[in-house]
């Protein structure tokens, strides 16, 4: 590692203790932007890499509430507002009990890179809770996303601070969310929020962006190297909103998916997952996977495995959450002979485990440009409201298929001209570094 990355790193360890997927996060960016240093002192001279691992402004703050019983309750939110370069921040809200400020950092920091290989104007941020949504009532859920707007209200904005959802949060929460932002705020402000129902400012395709881009991006690579989708085997880890609409377009394009889980267990079934019954299941009733089996005895089930990787597979596509896969699962993978994988989730691979796929010449893509279908998407919405217009399915499903074309295009160019020729890690890292880079040169310390 360089001398400048190195020393970067070590402020970062010092400075975040005991937040070790924060860590994880920096050192996998650092690691592949070395390269940029000997090249370009100016980013050295103008401090580019401290003042980007420096969130602009962390927000920790109570959130207290009402549980059905009459008991109070009070859980822990946060936005991190980590850089705002490029656009207003721009990033999810988790709710999860795993949530922590290490969880939040590293998310903040991805989405600064993920949302500049967009090439739409946003900066970077990430929001969340350590609420449990799981289990919890309709009742509950609102009074829980009122209080955290109740704070949250005060920090951001259309053109400040733009949340949207993530694990934990979907349809239901981003309007008790905005609900509550427009009875403090007294102001329709629909940029202020994307997700959003499609009668209140929402935008067709955004439900699917995630997943569909993930299939974008996937084809476009798989394409520029001779591969097709066609008859391909497909394990989807997750079943929340990115795996099933990663897991409808490759049905749609010819792949056959036949494994999916929850956090309960996995699901396989060699004919084919019938989605239209997992969206019933997941959607509409907010069930469990392993609720298929009522509809189709054959399938497996295995309650409580977590080895949904020693699956045989020719794609695999982790869209369940950080660090999902470790060596020993990638190993599995390969040794079943994976081709591709594309990551749905957020840093879902081990750095191990990243590093055996590539040095094992399976493609891959990693979350940053992966998944940016979501946020860009995101952005698309944005623009609509601030036309106060919708737009129609198709206009905007192509534009989300050519911002993943135009991300796959400019990483693999880019790691080209640095020698690196097929490693979107390096390409989509160093891509996004220097449009941010130089971004903060022109707009001064
Ligand atoms: N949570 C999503 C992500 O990880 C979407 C963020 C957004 O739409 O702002 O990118």
């Amino acid at each position: 590692m360089s001398k400048y990355t190195d020393k970067v790193l070590k402020m970062v360890k010092e400075r975040n203790p005991g937040e070790s997927e924060f860590h994880q996060a920096v050192e996998e960016v650092l690691e592949s932007i070395k390269v940029v240093f000997d090249k370009h002192p100016e980013y050295d001279e103008h401090g580019i890499l401290e003042r980007l691992v420096e969130p602009e402004r962390q927000i920790i703050f109570r959130v207290p509430w009402v549980d059905d019983n009459g008991n109070v309750k009070v859980n822990r939110g946060f936005r991190v507002e980590f850089n705002s370069t490029l656009g207003p921040y721009k990033g999810g809200i988790r709710f999860h009990p795993s949530v922590y400020s290490g969880i939040i950092k590293f998310l903040g920091f991805e989405q600064i890179f993920k949302n500049a290989l967009t090439g739409r104007p946003i900066g970077g941020g990430k929001g969340g809770s350590d609420f449990d949504p799981k289990g919890k009532s309709d009742g509950e859920v609102m009074r829980f996303c009122q209080s955290f707007m109740t704070e949250l209200s005060r920090h951001i904005g259309e053109k400040t601070d733009v949340p949207a959802g993530d694990i934990g949060v979907g349809a239901r929460e981003i309007g008790y969310l905005f609900g509550q932002y427009k009875r403090i705020k007294n102001r329709y402000e629909a940029g202020v929020l994307t997700g959003k129902g499609l009668a209140w400012g929402g935008s067709l395709v955004r439900t699917e962006a995630t997943g569909y881009g993930l299939i974008y991006i996937l084809e476009e690579m798989l394409k520029e190297n001779n591969v097709s989708l066609i008859d391909k085997e497909v394990v989807v880890s997750g079943s929340g909103n990115v795996a099933i609409y990663a897991a409808e377009k490759i049905t749609q394009l010819g792949a056959k998916v036949v494994a999916m889980s929850d956090s309960s267990g996995h699901l396989y079934d060699e004919n084919g997952i019938d989605l239209e019954y997992i969206k019933e299941i997941k959607e509409v009733n907010r069930g469990r996977i392993k609720e298929y089996l009522d509809k189709y005895p054959e399938a497996e089930y295995c309650e409580d495995c977590t080895d949904i990787w020693s699956m045989k597979c020719d794609i695999a596509l982790p869209c369940a959450t950080q660090n999902e896969m470790d060596v020993e699962a990638a190993q599995k993978l390969i040794d079943n002979g994976v081709t591709a994988i594309a990551e749905g989730a957020n840093m879902p691979l081990t750095p191990a485990a990243a590093k055996l796929v590539q040095e094992n010449n399976v493609y891959y893509i990693p979350g940053k440009a992966a998944n940016a279908g979501g946020v860009a998407t995101s952005a698309l919405e944005m623009t609509q409201n601030a036309m106060w217009d919708n737009w129609s399915f198709d206009k905007v499903d192509q534009k989300l298929q050519q911002i993943m074309i135009n991300i796959y295009k400019n990483a693999s160019q880019v790691a080209k001209e640095y020698g690196l020729e097929g490693d979107l890690v390096a390409g989509a890292n160093i891509a996004s570094f220097h449009t941010i880079a130089d971004a903060m040169i022109d707009q001064g310390v």
